[in-house]
């Protein structure tokens, strides 16, 4: 059975950058408490590993420890990062703030800022309810708005004698941006645009759906609450039916295996290489096992035969290339 892993897959730059920072803060904090405002990445096995070396989850600034008279207690953003006043409230209550928002997603907001001091009216194309773009909208001036698609769009004549920037959240596509783009030329009067799509998305997308094409079986690996590693399921299951979504080595089931040439591998932009690495392992000893299982197989089907003519079942064995000790 051969296997092929995806490239790119597993964890982006973001992600990487703020697992690396969110270990450095445990290290240097010394004991005090350090935890990050929401999960720091979509993947509940990573989550829990930072619970171990004490990098605990809070939901909201007031559900920050106390830290002692000695030590502050630190407060990690996440990738997706936050409205500024956010991070001043947090260094107002004492806290030590590591941001580890991603530098593409600081473009994203220093974008919307320029465009708003500029004057512009900003449309940010993405999903309303994302973390990433609450902190976007926050940069975005009072009168941004946040639009799915061109089917949102506040109505042409609200914005005809305005100018108007355009910005979209990291992880959208390039035809989601175009719509927007499209519905709004020659009907107001500036129209400026900002490209903000990160390609670390798109790139795992291809990657996905191109081996999905060539071989018998997918596996994706990442959080079910990851919504960017549920899309690579759905692009892998599109190419390849026999698809699977799963968080580790231990979901897999053989059988899925069953009579499979080419495997390929996936895993989510928060999908860390040692979870991946993982159930490339556990695949590999599946396809030992189903082959040593066939040898076996034939090995029995062999005896029987020759059990059955009376002749020596290991000399047969011998001359069908089987070692004695596979069956
Ligand atoms: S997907 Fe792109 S923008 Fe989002 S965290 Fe990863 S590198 Fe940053």
């Amino acid at each position: 059975m051969e296997i092929h892993v995806a490239r790119p897959a597993g964890t982006c730059y973001g992600v990487e950058r703020a697992l690396k920072l969110a270990r450095e803060a445990a290290r240097e904090a010394r004991g005090a408490p350090v935890a990050s405002l929401g999960e720091l990445i979509h993947n509940p096995q990573a989550v829990d590993t930072l619970r171990l070396i004490g990098v605990d989850v809070v939901a909201s600034l007031d559900d920050l420890p106390l830290a002692s008279n000695d030590a502050k207690n630190t407060l990690i953003i996440r990738s997706h990062g936050v409205a500024p006043s956010v991070i001043e409230e947090a260094e107002a209550r004492g806290a030590n703030v590591v941001d580890a928002t991603c530098p593409h997603v600081a473009r994203v907001q220093e974008a919307a800022e320029k465009l708003a001091v500029d004057g512009f009216t900003v449309l940010i194309v993405g999903e309303p309810d994302h973390p990433e773009v609450f902190g976007i909208s926050a940069r975005a001036g009072e009168n941004s708005h946040v639009v799915t698609g061109s089917a949102d769009l506040p109505p042409i004549a609200e914005l005809r004698d305005q100018r108007v920037g355009v910005v979209i959240q990291t992880t959208q596509t390039a035809e989601a941006l175009a719509e927007v783009v499209d519905a709004l030329r020659d009907q107001v009067v500036e129209l400026r645009v900002v490209n903000t799509i990160c390609s670390a998305t798109s790139r795992r997308q291809q990657a996905a759906e191109e081996l999905s094409r060539q071989v018998d079986v997918v596996v994706v690996v990442g959080g079910h609450n990851s919504g960017n590693t549920r899309r690579l399921y759905e692009i892998s299951k599109e190419a390849c039916p026999h698809s699977y979504h799963i968080e580790t080595s231990a979901e897999l089931e053989k059988s899925w295996f069953d009579g499979a040439e080419k495997v390929g591998i996936t895993a989510g932009a928060s999908t860390p290489e040692d979870q991946l690495q993982s159930v490339v392992a556990r695949i590999r000893a599946i396809g030992i096992e189903t082959y040593r299982d066939a040898d076996a197989a034939d090995a029995k089907h062999i005896k029987n035969r020759v059990n059955d003519s009376g002749k020596d079942a290991t000399t047969d064995l011998g001359a069908a290339g089987l070692k004695a000790d596979e069956w």
